[in-house]
């Protein structure tokens, strides 16, 4: 089953095409199988007319934490009234997603990754750590993966309550780790204060290492700190937050290619400043924009509510924004065939109910959201 999409007025590829105007796409099962002028365009089974709406590659949300149960809109509402943001708040999702069964887990994972899917996400990664304990961890891994593209193992995300740190930390990079390894390809950890040191952090990440995952971390969120350039030692594809980053941290991830993931949602949700995105763009940094979802610091399932904030607050362009929330997530999570629109590229397009693209943040909080492809299939039919 192939599927013509013609008559795209603006089309982001994310390669060296660019942005072409009066364009179409063929997609031919799950991949794409053709980009070019409209009037060029080859016939297919099924044919689409997008009357000059604009198309750009689906969202690639490359950190979310969508394994949880309980809710935590008290907190919120508490934290708006001024009480601070710390780390601990997490142990209240911890209790309440040991507390649920498997299938309760799964209907809040599915919800929101439709959720997601139906405002153009067509790429997940999410995490565990709301387990924090062998079994939880493995069951929310094996759960992660039967909806989400990417699982990411983070055992080390708090020390759960009542736990010694240090032998915490060596269960997190021992028997967990084991336990988890098989359903994940990737390791994180939460590397701040209240939550692991440097060191703790680099014996989970060096044990991830040995077990062959890639590696993630969240750092530099809540203060300056180690995370960044203990990510960029240890070659991680991605380091998540970045929001209190020194000049050195901004050079080191400048000259590798750990990928800055910024999470504005996040910052604005715990009333942190935003990052400081024209530092790393300026210096040569790649940028990935991601939601964060979870329950307790940024529960929003909107990318576009991302780009939005990150052109009208963090002086990113439309066209940077939207690169960093594609191709910037893609690159954070190491693919080379999402984010992008070109033959062979996974069959991922979203079309906005707007001729442009730079509708994202001229009409923040607007669902623009047209028609949306994951993989081949039509997951959110035009409107
Ligand atoms: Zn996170």
């Amino acid at each position: 089953m192939s599927t013509l999409i013609t008559n795209i007025g603006e089309l982001t590829t994310n390669d060296e095409r660019g942005t072409v105007s009066n364009a179409a796409v063929v997609l031919d099962r799950d991949r794409v199988a053709w980009v070019g002028p409209a009037a060029k365009a080859p016939d297919a089974d099924t044919l689409v007319d997008a009357a000059g709406r604009a198309a750009l590659p689906g969202w690639v949300d490359s950190h979310t934490h969508l394994v949880f149960a309980g809710d935590r809109t008290a907190e919120f509402a508490a934290r708006m009234a001024g009480k601070p943001y710390t780390a601990g708040g997490i142990a209240t999702t911890v209790n309440a997603t040991r507390a649920a069964t498997d299938d309760e887990l799964r209907a809040v994972l599915r919800r929101h990754v439709d959720e997601a899917v139906s405002q153009g996400t067509t790429y997940l990664e999410t995490k565990t750590g709301y387990g924090l304990t062998v079994e939880d961890e493995v069951r929310s891994a094996r759960i992660a993966a039967e909806y989400v593209d990417e699982v990411t193992y983070l055992g080390a995300h708090l020390v759960p309550p009542g736990a010694d740190a240090e032998s915490y930390v060596e269960l997190a990079a021992g028997p967990m780790l084991d336990a988890v390894a098989p359903y994940v390809r990737w390791a994180d950890v939460f590397c701040e204060t209240g939550a692991f040191d440097e060191s703790q952090s680099r014996r989970v990440l060096q044990a991830a290492t040995a077990h062959d995952l890639g590696l993630r971390v969240h750092g530099n969120q809540l203060g300056a700190g180690p995370g960044v350039r203990l990510a960029v030692e240890l070659g991680a594809a991605s380091v998540d937050h970045c929001t209190h980053l020194t000049k050195s941290d901004v050079d080191a991830l400048a000259g590798f290619d750990t990928v800055a993931t910024l999470l504005p949602a996040c910052d604005l949700s715990t009333r942190q400043p935003l990052p400081d995105a024209r530092a790393l763009l300026d210096a040569g940094a790649t940028v990935a924009l991601a939601t964060n979802c979870n329950p307790g610091s940024s529960y929003t399932s909107s990318m576009a509510f991302c780009v939005a904030t990150a052109v009208l607050q963090m002086r990113m362009s439309v066209e940077e924004a939207v690169r960093a929330a594609t191709l910037g997530g893609a690159k954070a999570l190491r693919r080379n065939d999402i984010g992008v629109i070109r033959p062979g590229a996974r069959a991922d397009l979203h079309v906005l109910d707007a001729p442009s693209a730079t509708h994202l943040a001229y009409r923040p909080g607007v669902p623009l959201t047209w028609a949306v492809w994951r993989s081949g299939l039509l997951v959110r039919p035009p409107r």
